[in-house]
């Protein structure tokens, strides 16, 4: 599988999971139809899945476009059918979702949302984790608690450290002046920064991460109990 990285909207990442061996595809959370129709266009893929992570409007808009063109089938979690646009198949918690040659488990994150979920494409070693886990940060919470959003970073947290991580933003520099604030003497952290500061000036994604380098310098992740977790997110949503 080939991951094919599509920015969307102001700050937003859609990612392409190809099968190369016959140009099927899942999108996972189109925020908008056009930079995607243009890949899909010029790459002779067959768009035959929209995966998402939840309903916000920068995650699903491109959905409805999407499926009347290539009439593809739209995954979300069951929880949300009637907030994420044109859904066909619904999911639930710890399912394993399989279609042609893709093959995701579905973790249930609540936190940002009440119905959000994080793919992870076990065999790949790739977890597409929305806005619940950003490279060095994690997402507000929104309708959630600080109890839900903590213990959803505590099921990402448990995967196997070589993982790549896939959010959905590029919110990677801003999230990374925050840990540096809190978290000064961590070398692996100052490392990571001048290969982000280097990646966004050659107009480059931050993304993928990966768990292991996320475990030692992303500071949500960092946070071993509940209270310190809140307390973080807390002074984040005022930084
Ligand atoms: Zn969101
Ligand atoms: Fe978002």
């Amino acid at each position: 599988m080939k991951i094919q990285i599509i920015r969307c909207l102001k700050d937003n990442y859609s990612y392409l999971i190809i099968d190369e061996t016959n140009l099927n595809a899942c999108i996972v959370d189109p925020g908008e139809s056009k930079p995607i129709i243009d890949f899909v266009e010029s790459n002779n893929i067959n768009l035959k899945y929209i995966l998402n992570t939840h309903h916000h409007f920068d995650h699903v808009d491109g959905n409805t476009e999407l499926k009347k063109k290539y009439n593809s089938s739209v995954i979300g979690f069951s929880g949300d059918r009637d907030r994420i646009p044109k859904i066909d198949i619904l999911v639930n918690d710890q399912e394993i979702w399989r279609e042609d040659n893709f093959e995701a488990k579905i973790y249930h994150t609540p936190g940002h949302t009440s119905g959000h979920i994080a793919f992870h494409f076990f065999k790949e070693k790739k977890i597409f984790t929305g806005d619940t886990l950003f490279s060095l940060g994690c997402g507000r919470i929104f309708e959630g608690t600080y109890e839900q959003m903590f213990n959803s970073l505590k099921k990402i947290k448990s995967l196997p450290k070589d993982t790549e991580i896939y959010c959905g933003h590029e919110y990677t520099l801003q999230n990374s002046n925050f840990c540096a604030s809190y978290d000064t003497n961590n070398l692996q952290l100052k490392n990571k920064i001048t290969k982000i500061k280097e990646k966004l000036r050659n107009g480059l994604p931050t993304i993928p991460s990966n768990l292991d380098e996320e475990l030692q310098c992303n500071i949500f992740l960092k946070a071993d109990d509940l209270q310190t977790f809140s307390k973080l997110r807390d002074l984040k949503d005022n930084f």
